[in-house]
């Protein structure tokens, strides 16, 4: 029996974590489950898998919560409240994995908290991934945690590397990975109307159901730019060996490109319990629930390019990656500022890379060599995306 504590537990991994782990009782028991703001679904999901512990960081909400469960079935189970809980729960002794699904900067020091304990982290949290880089990816090899990628490109790449493999080692045999985009809902749109796109155009994803964040970072395709970043700390590989490649039909989700010509892909329907049941069973397999690839159904795979002026992020992305430092922190930072005004119909869209671009303008790549460097870089960023959207807005 593993016990799992997932972070991030309400939000849309988290449900579909439950999903998998619901099918795998036998292997799989719920230690901690966290939410930020929503104690209903919390509510629902501790009724159901019985956590010992539960954490709510919104202090309100979390005063709520407690006296919710009196006089129910889970009346005795921990409740914590705050940001630091989650660190408690990510580090208790009876949780050997811990599902890294916070979405932002927010899940960072949480996730490499089990990253320093040594724990099964399987991380879709990317954001804590590109702001932390080389820190994150050394506590992995000090602590001897293993580290395995939810997010569905990086945990294809990781199926189609050599058996045996590590990730933040090199796979000499691996020339090349082939990153995968869908190009989110405005892969088509006329540039001229990007400006006037809604939050609800911007959020509906035409191949994945994802929370409201990652769905508007897909659409400006930092999410592609994001995972770029994560995919060199992952792999070991250098900016230029990344190609985005757009492939609409999200059946291929990521491929690796060998120095003997071979090219292997891991494919299947877009749903985010193939990847999580893969690294919950790894390195094993056992059933995620999802229905098998129609092939027929997918008749053809369509591959093009990446439109840099389309996608300005995926660029400034890019550039923060060749920059190094605290750039790639300071992108994120810029991005979580924008994306937020974006969704609170503060900024038009097409503002969001203005803003991460002004804002990355004043800052230099110092090094990222302290996590206090880091969170400080983190801060001014976010700062400085604020100061350029009261500009905008003024
Ligand atoms: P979501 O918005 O659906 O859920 C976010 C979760 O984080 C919720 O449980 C929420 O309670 C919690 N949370 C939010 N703010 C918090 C805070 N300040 N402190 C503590 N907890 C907080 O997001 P999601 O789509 O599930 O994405 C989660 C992470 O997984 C993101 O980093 C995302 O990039 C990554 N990811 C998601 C998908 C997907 O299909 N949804 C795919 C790949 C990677
Ligand atoms: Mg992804």
């Amino acid at each position: 029996m593993k016990g799992i504590c997932i972070l991030g537990a309400t939000g849309s991994i988290g449900v579909s974590t439950l999903d998998v782990v619901q099918r795998h009782a036998d292997q799989y028991q719920v230690v901690a489950l966290t939410a930020n703001t929503n104690i209903n679904t919390l509510f629902e999901q501790c009724i159901e898998f019985k956590p010992d512990y539960a954490v709510v960081v919104n202090a309100e909400k979390g005063a709520e919560f407690k006296a919710k469960i009196v006089n129910t079935a889970i009346a005795d189970m921990h409740v914590l409240i705050g940001a630091e809980a989650l660190v408690t729960v990510a580090t208790l002794e009876s949780v050997d994995s811990v599902m890294a699904a916070i979405v932002g900067a927010a899940g960072l020091l949480s996730a490499l908290a089990a990253a320093e304990a040594g724990k099964t982290v399987l991380l879709a949290n990317k954001e804590s991934l590109v702001m932390s880089g080389d820190i994150f990816m050394q506590a992995v090899k000090d602590s001897g945690a293993v580290l395995l990628p939810i997010d569905s490109e990086h945990n294809a790449i990781f199926q189609c590397m050599p058996a045996n493999y590590t990730p933040g080692h090199d796979a000499p045999s691996a020339r090349r990975i082939l990153l995968t985009a869908s190009g989110g809902p405005f892969r088509t749109t006329p540039l001229e109307e990007l400006a006037t796109v809604t939050v609800d155009q911007a959020v509906a994803h035409p191949k994945w159901d994802m929370g409201r964040k990652i769905s508007v970072d897909s659409a400006t395709m930092m999410n592609k730019g994001l995972e770029l970043i994560e995919a060199c700390l992952l792999f070991n590989m250098q900016p230029e060996q990344i190609q985005v490649v757009i492939h609409p039909q999200s059946i291929i989700h990521s491929m690796v490109d060998y120095v003997d010509g071979s090219v292997l892909a891991q494919m299947g329907n877009p749903d985010m319990r193939i990847p999580i049941a893969h690294a919950m069973a790894w390195p094993e397999r056992f059933d995620s629930g999802v229905a098998p690839l129609d092939i027929f159904a997918v008749k053809h795979m369509d591959f093009e390019p990446a439109d840099l002026q389309r996608f300005p992020c995926l660029r400034l992305a890019m550039e923060a990656i060749s920059a190094g430092g605290i750039m790639p922190t300071v992108l994120n930072a810029a991005n979580e500022i924008a994306v937020e005004a974006f969704l609170n119909e503060q900024i038009r869209f097409t503002d969001i890379p203005v803003i991460i671009e002004q804002s990355m303008a004043e800052f230099s790549a110092t090094q990222a060599d302290t996590l206090a460097h880091i969170l400080e870089a983190d801060q001014q960023a976010r700062d400085q995306a604020q100061q350029v959207i009261n500009s905008l807005t003024a």
